[in-house]
């Protein structure tokens, strides 16, 4: 049985890419009773009804133990598929070299101030080439120390906060390049960070963004086992056409979303946004 929904500490979201309440709506099969997942009856979006509030994240929530508890849990119920999976992960990025974000970063970036949202303990922004000043949002305590101290010879900031919060404390223009990697899927106002995003970036700047693909095959063969699915953790759910068009109308350019970035043998989507010169 699940928990009794705890109604002082979650928020009840509308759609977030159009504003429906979708409350009398039916869930998809995918969510459970505490956290349902619905597809808005006016535009399509996917997402959860509820999402835990910002401050449950510091700790209660934060990813280093959400995403050990689902690994846990992965590892149960299909433990070869998982070690696969994580073999897959390791062999693409030591052995094939293809890191892609830090490589997207290299291409698409001018030297300069770099904000990585969600950066974790600093690992993607540790990896940037020393061209960039690397910054981060973080809003896990234990993970925003740890990039504090991975940082801390590199001149950059670590703010430990939620995403809109922290980077309200940047000025308009202060970055060449802002990273939402494995971010965007976990913001409740997505629309609203997409439009500070615009805000703190340089005139040219570019986003670079990868959230799990909601289309992608293996969410129709797994179904709620798929690996996209991450409650309360993952609030949206983007296809290629909702990604682009969310930012889109939020203001940008989109600069890069290849064949290869939105394909549907994909879990992932990768697109890569710019504001305009
Ligand atoms: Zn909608």
């Amino acid at each position: 049985m699940s928990a009794p929904l705890p109604v002082n500490r979650i928020v009840h979201r509308r759609c977030p890419f159009c504003g429906q309440d979708n409350h009398a709506g039916a869930p998809t099969a995918y969510g459970n009773a505490v956290w349902p997942i619905k597809a808005c009856a006016g535009c399509g979006f996917v997402y959860t009804e509820h999402a835990p509030v910002y401050e449950r994240l510091m700790d209660e929530f934060a990813w280093e133990k959400t995403s050990h508890i689902e690994s846990e849990r992965r590892t149960a119920k299909h433990p070869i598929r998982q070690a696969l999976s994580q073999k897959m992960k390791g062999f693409r990025q030591k052995v094939l070299k293809r890191d892609k974000l830090p490589r997207l970063v290299r291409e698409r970036v001018t030297a300069g101030h770099v904000l990585d949202i969600g950066c974790g303990g600093g690992g993607v922004l540790s990896r940037l080439g020393p061209e960039y000043i690397p910054h981060g949002i973080e809003i896990s305590r234990a993970l925003a120390q740890r990039a504090a101290e991975t940082l801390a010879s590199r001149h950059g900031t670590v703010i430990h906060d939620a995403a809109l919060h922290g980077l309200a404390r940047f000025p308009p223009g202060y970055f060449s390049g802002v990273i939402l990697s494995a971010f965007l899927e976990h913001e409740i106002e997505p629309k609203a960070l997409l439009a500070g995003v615009l805000r703190v970036l340089a005139a040219g700047g570019c986003g670079i963004i990868k959230v799990p693909n909601y289309a992608s095959l293996n969410r129709v063969i797994h179904g709620s086992t798929w690996c996209g699915f991450r409650l309360p953790d993952h609030v949206n759910y983007f296809t290629p056409s909702s990604l682009a068009r969310m930012c889109r109308q939020a203001g940008f350019e989109i600069d890069r979303f290849r064949l290869t970035d939105r394909h549907c043998f994909s879990d992932n989507l990768w697109i890569v946004i710019r504001k305009s010169a």
